[in-house]
């Protein structure tokens, strides 16, 4: 840092809003992303467990939304059973009241960013994730567990799930390149047994361990 002397007349934007401050909170945010089916929801309720995370999944949020008959519930539930992606303020309002509301500062955002327009919104708000955890799998798997579970989402038909596949390829997997292309993201095997993924999944959150 140079002295008050050398300091520059203008103050850009980026030194005025404080990184990853939410109110007066400074949290941490990981971005765990992968294709549908890839084991998000089911690494992240083991990450709450093990590292004093808090999970948002960006899904659980809207389908909450809906539930809830909100002004938005319908556009939001047509969008969910074409496989679309809502539009980010919806998502990022969401995802924003539940971090205010929580009393953690550790977030696991899961299925959040899905495409670049997400991705530029929520960097608005001047939150960065430290690191983006990705689970790799063959769409061959991801078919299988989706068809296999049966949780009763109007997505889970196989017509549904193409759509998603593609929306994936095509929009959320640029998201992973540009964090790929600045060092953030710790890729996973996600094909193997559950058991086998958290292995991998806690050697990368050791740093984050609970002090005991
Ligand atoms: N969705 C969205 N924006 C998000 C997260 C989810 O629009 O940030 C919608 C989208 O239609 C997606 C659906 O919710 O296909 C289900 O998302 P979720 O992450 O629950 O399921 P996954 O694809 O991980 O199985
Ligand atoms: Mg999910």
């Amino acid at each position: 840092m140079g002295t008050v002397v050398d300091a520059p007349a203008v103050v850009t934007e980026k030194e005025v809003v404080a990184e990853n401050m939410l109110g007066d909170k400074k949290v941490t945010v990981v971005f765990v992303l992968g294709g549908p089916g890839s084991g998000k929801g089911t690494q992240c309720s083991n990450i709450v467990e093990h590292f004093g995370f808090t999970h948002l999944s960006a899904g659980d949020l809207l389908r909450a939304e809906i539930k809830s008959g909100s002004e938005n519930g319908t556009m939001i539930e047509n969008m969910i059973k074409e496989g679309k992606i809502v539009p980010s303020e919806v998502t990022i309002k969401l995802l924003q009241q539940a971090m205010i509301k929580n009393e953690n500062d550790k977030f696991l955002i899961d299925g959040f960013p899905r495409n670049e327009e997400n991705r530029a919104a929520f960097e608005n708000t001047k939150i960065s994730p430290a690191f983006v955890l990705f689970f790799n799998c063959s769409e061959e798997e991801m078919e299988r567990r989706l068809l296999g579970r049966n949780e009763g989402r109007v997505d889970d038909n196989i017509e549904t799930i193409r759509k998603r596949f593609k929306v994936f390829v095509e929009s959320s997997l640029p998201v992973i390149e540009y964090y790929d292309a600045k060092d953030k993201v710790k890729k996973i095997d996600a094909a193997k047994p559950i058991p086998e993924v958290f292995e991998d999944v806690k050697a990368i959150f050791a740093p984050y361990a609970k002090a005991t």
